[in-house]
């Protein structure tokens, strides 16, 4: 599965950082940035709720 992020939406509160970090940092300009596009399906659930709790709706999944 791929994790795609809107970056126009995005406003950097972090809260996919928090929750996945290994996936999710914000750069030193708190910029979003998406370490691994490609993740593992076996945490597809763990994802969807990433997704789900972004408050812009700027996550997806491919
Ligand atoms: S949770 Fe959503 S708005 Fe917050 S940093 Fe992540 S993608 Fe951006």
């Amino acid at each position: 599965m791929r994790i795609k992020a809107d970056f126009d939406l995005c406003e950097s509160n972090a809260v996919c950082v928090g929750m996945a970090p290994d996936v999710f940092e914000l750069d030193d300009n708190d910029y979003l940035v998406i370490l691994s596009e490609e993740v593992d399906d076996a945490r597809a659930e763990e994802m969807r709720q990433v997704v789900a709790s972004c408050p812009r709706s700027a996550l997806s999944i491919e």
